[in-house]
């Protein structure tokens, strides 16, 4: 992913190496290094490349008086339509480029042990060593874990994290993330990220490892289509993104192509039915994707209309998946009391957890009613009102 960006900033200042132009623009910076480009002086143009080189302009790190807004294409052709950097004589001249910003590097960076050079802008704040990438999974499955309402652990939770400086695609089974990869052997789990990344990248990214890993534990032999495994996971590492109020991550989520926009059916299969429903669907589902109807279900209703015997007594010794049931009422001090699954009690306002299908679930109980209670998954917006069966 970093040799292709590299490769077009190393073709765009080749473009503009001719191209030293003299304007009469009252104050122009260099947004390689700041310095002051007096009136007169040679500029040379870079066309941003990176996502986050045009976030920085978007939001003011990169200063107005450091882009050029080329509304019409310039009589050579040689600066079509479009925003650019200035960049002085000797920013020009390096021809090392940040590799998560694509700007100049010349002083104040870091590199990665495979050489990736990374800006002062971003350098005191991406992952280099081993003990700051454990640190920051931590902090990111943590938050993967609060955003989702449910507390759902891994089965096996001890998690081996390495911080390598290259992705071995040969390594990766689903060939789409390229910031970092996870994979379980029968005894540990296994998470591989990549170095010289942004803090709050890495955050987001392992977000999307740790719902990999969970995904591995609990999808039994059942097929899941890859771009919907791909989706919730970004689902998950988008939530967290949102509650970080990382505008750029999110935006990052929305657009990569690891899901092939299986994200947005996503958000909203979690708009609709919460995160819980997802889990669930992992564990229980019968279909690849979430827009698939079971194959069962396809099938057409016979056409005999003769009546069918009753479904021997067997039948229900079939496990069912469990759901959420109201088992009991009563009062206490004055206050009315819900009993749900495995006898946990909730009042009006109350949290509680209770385990669903091998699953921990944290409930907020919004009343109890004369015979009903209205209960609402933590982290879901809607609710869901149980009736005394
Ligand atoms: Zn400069
Ligand atoms: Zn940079």
């Amino acid at each position: 992913m970093v040799m292709p960006i590299r490769k077009i900033i190393l073709t765009c200042w080749l473009l503009f190496i001719s191209c030293a132009v003299v304007w009469a623009a009252p104050l122009r910076r260099c947004a390689g290094c700041d310095k002051s480009l007096p009136e007169g002086a040679s500029v040379w143009l870079l066309k941003p490349a990176t996502a986050l080189a045009e976030y920085y302009i978007e939001t003011g790190v990169i200063h107005p008086d450091q882009t050029r807004l080329q509304k019409e294409a310039d009589p050579t052709g040689q600066v079509p339509v479009g925003t650019y950097l200035y960049l002085c004589e000797e920013c020009n001249k390096t021809k090392i480029s940040c590799s998560l910003c694509g700007l100049p590097v010349r002083e104040g960076f870091v590199e990665t042990g495979d050489g990736r050079k990374i800006c002062r802008r971003e350098a005191a704040d991406v992952v280099l060593d081993l003990e700051t990438a454990r640190q920051i999974f931590e902090t990111g499955t943590r938050q993967a874990r609060n955003v989702a309402g449910i507390d759902f652990g891994l089965k096996q939770p001890g998690i081996t994290v390495q911080l390598v400086d290259m992705i071995d695609m040969a390594e990766k089974a689903d060939g789409g993330h390229t910031l970092g990869f996870s994979k379980r052997s029968p005894t540990i789990h296994y998470v591989c990220l990549l170095s010289g990344q942004l803090k709050r990248a890495v955050i987001t990214t392992s977000a999307h490892e740790y719902m990999h890993l969970w995904i591995n534990e609990n999808i039994g032999s059942r097929q899941i289509e890859k771009n919907t495994v791909e989706g919730i996971c970004e689902l998950l590492a988008y939530k967290v993104a949102q509650a970080e109020q990382d505008v750029f991550q999110q935006r990052q989520i929305l657009t990569n192509t690891y899901t092939h926009g299986r994200i947005h059916d996503l958000i909203e299969v979690e708009r609709q039915h919460g995160f819980y429903y997802i889990l669930d669907w992992v564990k229980n589902g019968a279909t690849r994707t979430f827009d698939e109807t079971p194959a069962a279900v396809k099938k057409p209703m016979p056409v005999s209309s003769a009546p069918r015997p009753l479904p021997a007594a067997s039948a229900s010794s079939v496990a069912k998946p469990d759901t959420l049931k109201l088992k009991g009422m009563f009062t206490k001090r004055g206050s009315r009391l819900a009993i749900l699954n495995d006898g946990v009690t909730v009042a009006k306002g109350e949290i509680a957890t209770l385990r669903l299908n091998g699953l921990r679930v944290t409930l907020k109980c919004l009343d109890v009613l004369a015979d009903s209670v209205v209960l609402q998954l933590v982290g879901a917006t809607n609710s869901i009102t149980l009736e005394m069966e």
